[in-house]
């Protein structure tokens, strides 16, 4: 099964996906121009393997693999169409010569455990790669939700385009430090452009302690913050935290599913740190905190809608993949070799360069009041700016081979 969505056109190979393809095309909140979706399915496991490239102007589309159950095909597709134009942001944004893609494999919920097995995972990962070979460097993949370096290690077995790999294979390995030191540089400038000082002091609530929460916990107590509240669903990591962190300032709550309750915390910034589309109707008028600034993905449910939402409340929303893009800085030229202390990571966590993360959250906000738009609007505004300027040595390579692709029957 293929379904080529290129330049705009789309090519669906069955019926069902042509019917697909027309539902998603007529509601257009998620499409922007992307340049190719590619579909497959794994020879050996039956799963399925996608990439989604929105744009190759800036170089090869770029973004990690999220492993993740979808309850259909279309929630599958608006997430890797949002998940991809977010990551062509990021990487402009960052600075990166790198355009924005991003791969989903759909997490087959009656498999189970199969998950759980090591040689099911070198097969499925493996199968990945050589899916991702097809595509001949149109999109370079990393890890993400689900995926973790050890994953980037099979995928590497059966492809070049891959980055994140551990670092005993030349690699970077695990991008959540980066990621986490990253988000707490932006809830600095977010705290400064609002007047409120530093971190020392003050309350942070999050959602989620996983990977990238746990590194923001450690960098956030480093400067001394008042207190930290997070909650988790899972009872295991909650036990690890409580004893990583006993006698700090640091709450750790277990929770399940749908409790909205850290929502309501009161605090002086708020961190979705689990999972994207947890801002909107329900959980906005909840909020009691003057920021929002997160590791998630796609925080908000509906991006045209839900961040005038948190305008209209006065909170201050650092668009997502502001606070979030030193996962991909990290990990994105890898191949250049690497450096301890490596200049062209550690200067996105300065304030003196124009590009650190620190004056880039400031420099969107204060756009943002300046021109009475939304942060989200001020972030993407500078960023599709960038995203429009090509490769200085490439150009838009991808377009040639995303039609030599189509040329060369692709999946047929
Ligand atoms: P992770 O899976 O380690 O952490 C997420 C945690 O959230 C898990 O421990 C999970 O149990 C918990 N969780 C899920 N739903 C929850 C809920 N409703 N309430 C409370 N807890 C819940 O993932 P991570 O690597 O820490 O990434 C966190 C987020 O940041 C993800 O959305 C990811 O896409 C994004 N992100 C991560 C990186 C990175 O470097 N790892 C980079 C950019 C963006």
């Amino acid at each position: 099964m293929t379904w080529n969505f290129a330049a705009g056109r789309l090519v669906a190979s069955q019926p069902w996906l042509e019917a697909l393809a027309e539902h998603v095309a007529a509601d257009d909140r998620d499409f922007h121009r992307h340049e190719g979706l590619y579909f497959g399915v794994g020879l050996e496991t039956g799963a399925l393997h996608t990439a989604f490239i929105h744009s190759s102007v800036r170089g090869q589309g770029a973004g990690g693999l999220r492993h993740w159950p979808y309850p259909t095909l279309e929630s599958l597709i608006r997430d890797g169409l949002r998940l991809s134009t977010g990551m062509s942001r990021k990487n402009a944004l960052a600075g990166l010569w790198w355009g924005g893609g991003k791969g989903i494999v759909a997490r087959q919920s009656e498999h189970g455990d199969r998950y759980r097995d090591p040689a099911y995972r070198r097969t499925l990962y493996r199968e990945y790669g050589a899916f991702t070979t097809s595509l001949r460097g149109l999109y370079v993949t990393a890890e993400d939700v689900g995926t973790g370096p050890s994953d980037m290690a099979e995928v590497f077995a059966t492809t070049r385009h891959v980055t994140c790999v551990p670092p005993a294979v030349g690699g970077s390995g695990n991008p959540s430090p980066a990621t986490a030191k990253g988000v707490v540089s932006a809830m600095e400038g977010a705290l400064d452009h609002c007047g409120k000082g530093g971190i020392a002091g003050k309350t942070v609530a999050m959602q989620g302690a996983g990977n990238v929460a746990t590194f923001m916990i450690e960098a956030l107590l480093a400067r001394d913050v008042g207190r930290v509240v997070a909650t988790e669903i899972s009872a295991p990591r909650c036990a690890l935290l409580r004893e990583r962190f006993a006698g700090r300032p640091v709450e750790i709550r277990e929770t399940t599913i749908g409790d909205l309750s850290i929502f309501a915390e009161p605090c002086d910034v708020f961190a979705p740190n689990a999972l994207g589309g947890v801002l909107g109707p329900e959980t906005i008028p909840l909020l009691q905190t003057p920021i929002v600034c997160g590791a998630a993905n796609n925080q908000l449910l509906d991006d045209r809608r839900d961040d005038s939402a948190l305008a209209a409340r006065g909170i201050i929303y650092v668009p997502d993949f502001v606070a979030n893009r030193m996962g991909i800085v990290n990990c994105a030229n890898e191949q250049y070799g690497t450096l301890s202390e490596d200049p062209a990571i550690e200067r996105h966590f300065s304030r003196d360069w124009d590009n650190a993360v620190f004056v880039v959250t400031k420099r969107i906000l204060e756009l943002a009041e300046r021109r009475g738009i939304t942060s989200s609007e001020a972030a993407n505004e500078l960023a599709d700016e960038a995203c429009s300027q090509a490769h200085p040595i490439w150009g838009h390579r991808g377009r040639a081979i995303a039609e030599g692709l189509e040329t060369d029957g692709w999946g047929r």
